[in-house]
């Protein structure tokens, strides 16, 4: 191996010394769920590094590719909670061969709304919006696997439940766009931002499903 002048050789030994300082740094803080200054620290990493851990684009386990496995949100709207349909609707998701890997049942506040919605504050709706999203519990989940985000998309159906196609989740349990019973997130970065709106990475957990080579090739 080439060997470095001395002076070189300290630099690299102190940059090496920093990284693992603040990488040590960073995990503490990350499995100590202190979200904020996790996110501080990694003010400074490459987005790619950062979104290892719980953005929605997850890293594979098995080949550490980026983009194999993807996390996205789902959750069951006030009318979907008080018409008894969350246990039909985690089933699709199951049945599918979907992974849970974060779930609670909350009364959500207007805030939390107002930041889930924010693109759409200018829309005549927003007010009903909001109204009808804080009228009772939500169960809102956690999904991951292979293009969950679009295929979730698909089961749960057009926006407008008139519009939506038998067999979609909208399709087959309403019939208006204001009571359409479920959310999902529309992108990779939209399901990055409501996910770590809505969770907290403790909240999640990395698990291994039993049938992942019989439902998908890794
Ligand atoms: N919505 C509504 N009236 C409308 C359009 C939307 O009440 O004319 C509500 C509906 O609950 C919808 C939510 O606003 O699910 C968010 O709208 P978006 O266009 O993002 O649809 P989604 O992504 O939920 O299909
Ligand atoms: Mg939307």
């Amino acid at each position: 191996m080439t060997s470095l002048p001395e002076g070189w050789q300290n630099t690299r030994q102190n940059m090496i010394m920093l990284q693992h300082c603040i990488l040590k740094r960073v995990l503490q803080q990350f499995y100590s769920g202190n979200q904020e200054t996790t996110k501080s620290l990694l003010s400074g990493f490459p987005a790619a590094l950062q979104h290892g851990h719980r953005a929605a684009g997850h890293r594979s386990k098995s080949t550490g590719l980026p983009g194999e496995s993807e996390r996205t949100l789902i959750a069951i709207k006030p009318d979907g909670v008080q018409r008894r349909l969350v246990g039909q609707i985690i089933q699709r998701f199951e049945q599918r061969g979907f992974k849970l890997v974060g779930m609670k049942m909350m009364k959500v506040s207007e805030d939390l709304l107002s930041q889930h919605y924010c693109e759409l504050r200018t829309k005549p709706f927003y007010p009903s919006l909001l109204h009808y999203m804080t009228s009772g519990p939500v169960v809102v989940m956690v999904w991951e696997g292979h293009k969950v985000v679009q295929t979730s998309r698909k089961m749960v159906g057009h926006t407008n439940p008139a519009e939506a196609q038998a067999g979609t989740v909208r399709g087959d349990f309403s019939i208006h766009v204001s009571r359409n019973v479920v959310h999902a997130s529309d992108s990779l970065e939209g399901a990055q931002r409501e996910i770590q709106l809505w969770f907290q990475g403790k909240e999640l957990l990395n698990w291994d499903c039993c049938d992942q080579t019989s439902t998908c090739e890794v």
